[in-house]
């Protein structure tokens, strides 16, 4: 490029080597023509800019097929508007033609900036014409993509339901589209667009707030802001809006300008809402939920941590509610729900929190208390009873008034010390301790509760323990006919405790029908009963002798129940006609279909049933029609005081006469003496077992008393009662 032709075309232009030196540094594309327009010289840049080697160009004059210059808006630049052509035209200077050309190197469309200046030589006569150009592709291709997106924000205006507006800030002129006037109901340009309507339609509330945000947007160097507020429509009424602004800034980075448009936010804030009423809002009640009563409960926490206040949570729920909605159908057990959150909302503060955690159960937060804790209970439970109370008024709901009550637990909070979950199980632990002590009560949670759950926890990992560790035994309490033959026994488990020694099952058999584990060890309890079957199959004195085994609810309603027991018999080896289930009345509460179905599936292979505690629940003579029953079994409570209770004795006599025409045996349980032996079997009960006999003993034991027995012969019971066992 630094060939001899330019230092040739220099001596010709009579500069100086540093001269040119200078010229090629430049960042500017400099070239000079002649008078008949050839080029006599060309910088560095310049031949760069053209993609043309500087060689090629010397001479060339500027109707040169090379020079192809378009205009800006895309058309071609015409031979006589070329720069040069201009210059050589009017004699003068001219500045700032933007051009472009396709670079010959890669074809490349480039923008210049070009300035043409002449030189007249001493006859006034133009002699050279000096071109400069800079390269403002960049800036071009910039300002292309500014129009295409001022473009394409001018569509989306024009069609968006948004309303644009304008600020001239500094000649203070304001202006508001069609659009913005009918946003808001207006006519358009109602009112002049100044200070005045401002102040009319902006909501008074917002004022503050959005003067010192746009203050704030304005004082900084963004370009850009959104604010929200309301304005008033033409109705009075008043529309949430979106108001996203852009700030135009002078040279030195002050506002000049700021446009933008509202979007009405009508829609959105009402889903909002909407959307906020259904996270936290019980839809039946209108109360909180319980999501929304956790942040509530978070709250009065640390409220009352902070201000030594005590607090309360009341833990309701409705006593019965289930029957009441199922006799009196769902819509009057959901108007029910909605009576009872009106009046508990009535009977506290404004500032207590009252919230229905679902179905019947409700929750009160009460803030505030005393910060002495013996007051605060005080007031707490006057508040829990003044609800009792209002929740027991008649409820005039449907064509007749209904009547319920509830139970309440109560847990104060103030030490600090109970998150929320703690709380609330403590609230609820107080509730269920309410229900116990009947119904339409109230209880506080104490420590006795919490040593309570956690013994009943720590007993549930001493009794998976136990079931691992064979620490369970069968005891066996002889049944006994009238005259003195034991027929067989019933199983009662007892555990084998390695520190408190012999358990009762009163102390676990609870805590494992609420722990499911009742279904392992029941099956554990049949299992060893019908493998004791077997065993005795092939004793002359034993064989004869059938077992009953107590069946919890929770085995029944196993799936698989029945196909575990017959599988448990088979596998034994045990005849099923010795084998007899004792179930309870409970049963008689859950699916009967499915009940009734098992029943019948395990009677056809010879299982017999009797009906445990007979006479404490509640059995419909239906049932114990339908059911393939063998014996009803009284409850020792009726056969205790038998002979002194005129009423006891009653129910014995017709529950003896009910099996009587039922066809089922009768069996009466802890028969203690002989009087009340005497008449069970007077008033035809033959069947009898009770500590008068036996207490429930190991098997040996039970062996040897059978084996006795029957090596004696029969013998009268009372005889053999304090020497057989
Ligand atoms: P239950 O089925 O009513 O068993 C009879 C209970 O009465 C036994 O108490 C027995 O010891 C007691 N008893 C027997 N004769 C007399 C008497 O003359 N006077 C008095 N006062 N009581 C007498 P136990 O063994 O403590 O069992 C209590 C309850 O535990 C049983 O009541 C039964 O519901 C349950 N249970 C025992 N073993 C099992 C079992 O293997 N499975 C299931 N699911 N429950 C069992
Ligand atoms: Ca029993
Ligand atoms: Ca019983």
């Amino acid at each position: 490029m630094h060939g001899s032709e330019d230092v040739s075309s220099a001596s010709l232009l009579a500069f100086t080597q540093q001269q040119f030196f200078l010229l090629d540094s430049i960042q500017a594309g400099i070239i000079v023509h002649g008078r008949t327009s050839e080029v006599l010289y060309i910088n560095r840049i310049a031949a760069e800019l053209m993609g043309i080697p500087r060689t090629a160009l010397l001479g060339a004059e500027h109707s040169d097929p090379r020079w192809d210059f378009i205009r800006e808006d895309g058309s071609t630049l015409p031979l006589d508007e070329y720069p040069i052509a201009r210059v050589f035209a009017t004699g003068k200077a001219m500045k700032r033609l933007i051009l472009g050309y396709n670079r010959g190197t890669d074809g490349k469309v480039i923008w210049a900036m070009c300035d043409a200046y002449p030189m007249h030589d001493r006859a006034g006569e133009i002699s050279r014409v000096i071109v400069s150009f800079t390269d403002i592709t960049e800036l071009k291709e910039a300002e292309r993509a500014l129009q295409k997106s001022d473009e394409r924000l001018r569509l989306v205006l024009q069609g968006s339901q948004d309303a644009s507006w304008d600020w001239d800030l500094v000649t203070d002129v304001l202006y508001f589209s069609p659009r913005w006037w009918q946003m808001l109901g207006y006519p358009v340009d109602a009112y002049p667009a100044d200070a005045v309507l401002w102040d009319r339609i902006l909501h008074a509330d917002d004022r503050p707030r959005v003067d010192r945000e746009f203050a704030s947007a304005l004082a900084g160097a963004g370009t850009s802001y959104e604010i929200e507020y309301r304005l008033a429509r033409s109705d009075g009424r008043y529309m949430p809006v979106l108001s996203r602004g852009f700030i135009t800034r002078d040279a030195s980075g002050n506002p000049i300008r700021v446009s933008g448009t509202n979007s009405d936010l009508t829609e959105r804030k009402a889903a909002e809402e909407q959307i906020y009423l259904l996270a936290f809002y019980d839809a039946l009640t209108g109360l909180p939920n319980r999501a929304r009563l956790v942040e509530q409960l978070q709250k009065a926490l640390q409220t009352s941590a902070r201000t030594g206040r005590q607090g309360a949570l009341l833990f309701l729920d409705l006593d019965n509610f289930k029957v009441l909605n199922d006799t009196m159908g769902h819509e009057m057990g959901d108007r029910l729900l909605q009576a009872v959150a009106t009046r508990l909302r009535d009977c506290v503060r404004e500032s207590d929190s009252v919230a229905r955690l679902g179905g019947d159960e409700f929750l009160v937060i009460i803030e505030a208390l005393p910060s002495d804790p013996d007051e605060a209970a005080h007031e707490a439970l006057r508040i829990g009873r003044a609800i009792l109370a209002a929740l027991d008024e008649p409820y005039d709901i449907g064509a007749n008034e209904h009547c319920t009550t509830a139970s309440i637990g109560i847990a104060l909070f103030g030490d600090g010390t109970q998150g929320v979950d703690g709380l609330m199980r403590q609230a609820d632990l107080a509730m269920y301790q309410a229900k116990a002590r009947g119904r339409n009560m109230l209880c506080t949670f104490d420590a006795s509760m919490q040593r309570h759950v956690d013994a009943r926890l720590a007993l549930d990992i001493e009794l998976r323990k136990a079931l691992q560790g064979c620490e369970m035994r069968l005891y066996y309490q002889a049944q006994v006919v009238d005259d003195g033959t034991i027929t067989g026994a019933e199983v009662l488990v007892r555990w084998m405790h390695p520190v408190r020694g012999l358990v009762y099952p009163a102390a676990f058999i609870p805590a494992a029908e609420s722990s499911g584990l009742i279904v392992p060890l029941g099956t554990w309890v049949l299992r060893t009963a019908c493998e004791q079957l077997a065993a005795w199959a092939n004793d002359p004195h034993l064989a004869r002798l059938t077992l009953s085994v107590n069946v919890s609810v929770r085995q029944f309603r196993e799936t698989h129940f029945v196909d575990q027991v017959l599988a448990t018999v088979a596998v034994a080896g045990a005849d099923p006609h010795k084998l007899k289930l004792e179930i309870t009345e409970t049963l008689f509460a859950e699916n009967m279909p499915d009940i009734s179905e098992k029943m019948h599936a395990l009677k056809a292979h010879g299982i017999g049933f009797s009906l445990d505690d007979f006479g404490t629940g509640y059995s419909s003579l239906k049932y114990l029609q339908r059911l393939p029953l063998d014996q009803l079994k009284i409850d020792r409570t009726f056969v205790q005081d038998l002979t002194t209770n005129p009423n006891d004795s009653a129910i014995t006599l017709a529950i003896i006469s009910l099996g009587e025409k039922l066809g089922l045996r009768v069996i009466a349980e802890g028969v203690e003496t002989a009087e009340q032996r005497a008449f069970l079997f007077a008033n035809g009960c033959s069947a009898y077992q009770g500590f008068y006999f036996s207490e429930p003993v190991a098997l040996h034991e039970f062996e040897q008393a059978v084996g006795a027995l029957s090596r004696r012969g029969t013998m009268p019971p009372e005889l053999a009662h304090p020497t057989i066992l």
